[in-house]
């Protein structure tokens, strides 16, 4: 890629471009020596080339038209990597049945955090994700129950997967600097049974953190009486954010009945 690329970085695309090498290699060498990998917005490349070295197969998925083709134009001349030119909100639930990756990795658009992570903790992958957010999200899903960022993507991350913060990055570590300083995240497998199936967590979470300094008694008014609460033992005088994953899964059960 050129110096015209790193110019003409988009910003309705989020595009800041990584530059930092020792990020880099932390970020790859999350992810073991020959997986399937699917990469979510390569752009000009820092992640892709260098997951390419390691990699058993990597699928990346890219909506910019210039590097959708470049990468094209790549995967003519290398048969580990294939190229999905489409918008990763429309396009990942097919790469994901298709391409059945173990990893999933990306520097991701920063417009897109909130809902594509929900989507992301949706999959049940072997191996895990190496995710780069703006640092206050990544917090926000790293945080534990207690914590005054803890919400529903904390919870939602971890149906499958335990959390580890990997690193922290000032905006001088791309190009164009963000605002903000950055963070990326590394989501691992936990292997337990979960408690529910994931989109009907998906619902309580909604519910339950609609009005954050609310007690949960009050966020499922008309939906679980406070004997119901004490039935499962969680005291409905609760604010969502002191509820760990265990409670709301619980929670769950509960309103189906
Ligand atoms: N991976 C590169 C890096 O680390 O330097 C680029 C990261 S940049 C923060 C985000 C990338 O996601 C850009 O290449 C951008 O074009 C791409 N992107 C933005 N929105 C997208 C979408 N809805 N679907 C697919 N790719 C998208």
């Amino acid at each position: 890629m050129t110096n015209k690329d790193y110019q003409s970085a988009k910003k309705s695309l989020g595009q800041h471009f990584l530059r930092d090498h020792n990020a880099i290699q932390r970020i790859t060498h999350a992810i073991p020596k020959g997986a399937n990998v699917i990469e979510i917005g390569p752009g000009p490349g820092a992640i892709t080339e260098s997951l390419l070295e390691r990699v058993n197969s990597l699928a990346v998925i890219e909506m910019d038209d210039r590097f959708a083709a470049h990468w094209q134009g790549v995967a003519e001349q290398n048969n580990k990597l294939s190229v999905i030119h489409g918008d990763v909100m429309q396009d990942l639930d097919a790469a994901v049945t298709s391409v059945q990756p173990e990893w999933i990795a990306g520097n991701l658009p920063y417009n897109l955090s909130g809902p594509l992570t929900a989507m992301l903790a949706s999959y049940n992958l072997s191996g895990g994700m190496v995710l780069m957010y703006q640092r206050e999200v990544a917090e926000r899903i790293a945080a534990g129950p207690g914590s005054k960022t803890y919400g529903g993507l904390s919870v939602l991350v971890r149906h499958f997967y335990d959390v580890k913060r990997l690193l922290t990055l000032p905006p001088g570590a791309f190009s164009p600097p963000p605002k903000v300083h950055s963070a990326v995240i590394l989501l691992t497998p936990h292997g337990n049974t979960p408690a529910c199936a994931y989109w009907q967590l998906q619902k309580t979470v909604r519910q339950g953190f609609a009005h954050r300094r609310k007690t949960i008694a009050n966020n499922f008014r008309g939906s679980i009486t406070a004997e119901q609460f004490e039935s499962i033992d969680i005291d409905p005088r609760k604010r969502p954010e002191q509820l760990g994953y265990e409670h709301w899964g619980k929670i769950t059960n509960q309103l189906l009945g």
